[in-house]
């Protein structure tokens, strides 16, 4: 029988700052059921969208995208922050809460026409998941699709990735 994975989330008030609802994903990863009831989703969503390339941000788009890549045999590639990658790469920047913050792929991770899914653990301003996108498309990589365990409904990440096909698991 299938799982509540809503069951498999902690949520933590004032985590890492005060105001903030942290949702933490931590127990779906350490029940092996749950973590992959979730993978098996997101490997049926890529599956119909014919995905051949799964793109994940670090730290935690990496825990989601893959398994779901390993599953079906293709590649991933980490969309990482800066200093991490050596080579030659491409940049995308976004805004934070204060600040910017960058992430960068390797340039060659995608090819030009490749059917990419973008994974996260998490979307809440899309900002992060925007970036990745930007990363993919400079490669000439399609975004056929982008999957999350977990949207925040309430700050509207979802429109700013309108126009792109989306799976999340759960809403908060
Ligand atoms: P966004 O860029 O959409 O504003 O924020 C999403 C990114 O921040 C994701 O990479 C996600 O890992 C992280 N994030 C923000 N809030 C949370 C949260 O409450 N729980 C978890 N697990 N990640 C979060």
């Amino acid at each position: 029988m299938a799982l509540d994975l809503n069951d498999y989330i902690a949520s933590y008030k004032d985590f890492p700052e005060k105001g903030i609802m942290f949702r933490d994903i931590s127990p779906l990863l350490e029940d092996g059921q749950a973590y992959k009831q979730a993978t098996d989703e997101i490997v049926n969503y890529a599956r119909e969208r014919k995905v051949d390339m799964v793109v994940g941000p670090e730290a935690r788009g990496f825990i989601v995208g893959c398994p779901v890549a390993y599953d079906l045999g293709i590649g991933f590639a980490p969309a990482r922050k800066k200093g991490k990658l050596p080579g030659k790469t491409v940049k995308a920047s976004y805004g934070l809460e204060y600040g910017e913050s960058s992430l960068y792929l390797h340039e060659g991770a995608v090819k030009p026409g490749q059917r990419v899914l973008v994974t996260d653990d998490l979307l809440a301003t899309g900002g992060t998941i925007s970036a990745t996108i930007e990363l993919v498309e400079d490669l000439g990589g399609i975004v056929v699709g982008t999957a999350f365990l977990i949207e925040l409904a309430d700050l509207h990440g979802r429109d700013k990735i309108k126009g792109y096909d989306m799976l999340s698991l759960m809403k908060y």
